[in-house]
């Protein structure tokens, strides 16, 4: 693709829209970037642009913005539907996302993974066993660095091993990994898809390009996913916790094994597995899966694996104060996630749920949150419904998490868990899910600092 004198637009400036513009530049492109946020919100942004010599247009989208380009490439934070895109589509101006622009350009071999949940962690885990394996791998994507940063370090042996949201996919053509991976399909996004069909044929895209000679790797306990092998052009491995599989990975006598048609191989003990809860066990299959896909060795696989840690904002630990522990799951951002961090604990959790609605239905979480959850604090702007969808646990509604980590703190006894787990977006009080997160970890070591302090003086009067 030849990108010399072509007017190409970008629109949206996250992280991935900056990254393009970059790139188009060096490419020789004429280049416009519009984004509908405004100046004084897109401070870091613009004068790095600015630096280049490419100017933004912000606020509103124009319509004459959209008109005279051979190419607009969208951010996936902007909806594909918005009249200006449609306009522009209608004109016949191509309109691509930064993962399809990459595609183009990329060198390597292409390892693609997407799901409603477990990408980051599966993807992280994936680039760390092909790094152990000893090939060079560059991991990013939907997290990290963008797709279209890695253009200009991969060669034809690179591993670029890139997490991948439905809303990337929404905006590709060609875009054609040689392992492509779907973790599990359950209800998120549906304020922006509209209907569970829509996100789940979003997610199945990232077969849409590949051939024979390619891997479709997918759950077969998650039927979305099984329902998707039918469509697949490539070669299909599963993965699968709770059965055998004919070709792929799945838990057998406490072991993860390998079967191909040279037969079943073993990998590790579960045991050996560093990560908390089931749904982590699915995650390590799907990496397993990939790693032996690409000819990493069972020992080099086994090793990386031992060695992983809970990516941050994960159902990660953080401290354990008077006897409770507490843990940070603030990136359960939809109600699936919530339901794996309740069945990663046996019972007396303190469950803080709430934030930004995306449409969810939270009845579903009745069954566990009787069986585990002694109480239930809500906060942000989903409270309300979220009340108004529960029956089984006492709910305490506080507004703040601040308030949320006091009162559960009060509440929990030894042995308890306080989980952050909050199955709605951050964007109503919190920058992101990472904001989110690392405020909740600021209010418990706060605690713990206040507990120090009163042991400490609970013992200097004890020796008076
Ligand atoms: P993603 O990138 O898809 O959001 P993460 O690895 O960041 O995935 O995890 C997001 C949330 O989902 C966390 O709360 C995590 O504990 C939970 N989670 C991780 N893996 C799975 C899985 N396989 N199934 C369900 N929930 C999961």
């Amino acid at each position: 693709m030849d990108l010399r004198g072509k007017r190409v637009l970008v629109v949206g400036l996250g992280k991935s829209g900056v990254a393009s513009a970059l790139f188009l530049q060096q490419r020789g492109a004429k280049i416009s970037v519009s984004d509908a946020k405004s100046e004084d919100q897109l401070r870091d942004e613009i004068p790095l642009l600015l630096d280049h010599g490419i100017s933004v247009e912000t606020g509103q989208h124009g319509e004459r913005t959209f008109r005279d380009q051979d190419l607009i490439i969208v951010s996936p934070g902007v909806p594909f539907d918005v009249p200006q895109l449609v306009y522009a589509r209608e004109r016949g101006i191509p309109v691509i996302g930064e993962v399809e622009l990459a595609a183009r350009f990329l060198k390597g071999h292409m390892v693609a993974i997407t799901g409603s949940n477990g990408k980051t962690t599966t993807t992280t885990l994936a680039g760390a066993i092909i790094s152990a394996g000893g090939r060079k791998a560059l991991v990013g994507g939907n997290i990290g660095t963008p797709a279209i940063s890695f253009v200009a370090g991969a060669t034809d042996d690179t591993w670029i091993v890139l997490e991948i949201s439905s809303f990337q996919l929404e905006t590709i053509e060609t875009f054609h990994p040689h392992i492509a991976v779907v973790l599990n399909v359950t209800p998120d996004h549906l304020d922006r898809h509209h209907t569970f069909a829509n996100y789940a044929g979003a997610k199945a895209r990232i077969f849409e390009n590949q051939t024979a000679d390619d891997f479709a790797v997918l759950n077969a306990d998650s039927e979305p996913c099984v329902a998707m092998a039918a469509k697949s052009k490539a070669q299909v491995r599963w993965f699968s916790r709770l059965k055998e599989v004919a070709h792929g990975t799945f838990v057998s006598g406490g072991k993860i094994v390998w079967t191909d048609n040279d037969g079943v191989r073993e990998v590790m003990p579960v045991s050996e597995i560093g990560l908390k809860g089931a749904h982590n066990v699915e995650n390590v299959l799907a990496g397993v899966c990939i790693g032996m896909l690409a000819g990493i060795g069972p020992a080099q696989i086994r090793r990386a694996v031992a060695d992983f840690k809970a990516v941050e904002h994960r159902l990660e630990y953080v401290a354990t104060i008077g006897g409770v522990e507490y843990y940070n799951d603030s990136k359960a951002t939809n109600v699936d996630a919530t339901i794996k961090a309740l069945e990663s604990f046996p019972g007396g959790i303190h469950l803080i749920l709430g934030g930004k609605d995306k449409g969810s239905d939270y009845s579903v979480l009745n069954g566990l949150l009787k069986e585990r959850v002694k109480r239930v604090y809500t906060i942000g702007a989903a409270a309300a419904k979220i009340e108004s969808q529960l029956r089984s646990a006492e709910i305490v509604s506080v507004e703040t998490l601040d308030a949320a980590v006091r009162r559960a703190s009060e509440a929990a006894t030894p042995g308890e868990i306080v989980l952050l787990a909050p199955a709605c977006a951050s964007f109503d009080q919190f920058d992101s899910y990472e904001h989110r997160g690392q405020v909740f970890k600021d209010l418990v070591r706060q605690l713990a600092v206040r507990k120090q302090e009163r042991v400490g003086s609970g013992v200097q009067r004890g020796g008076k």
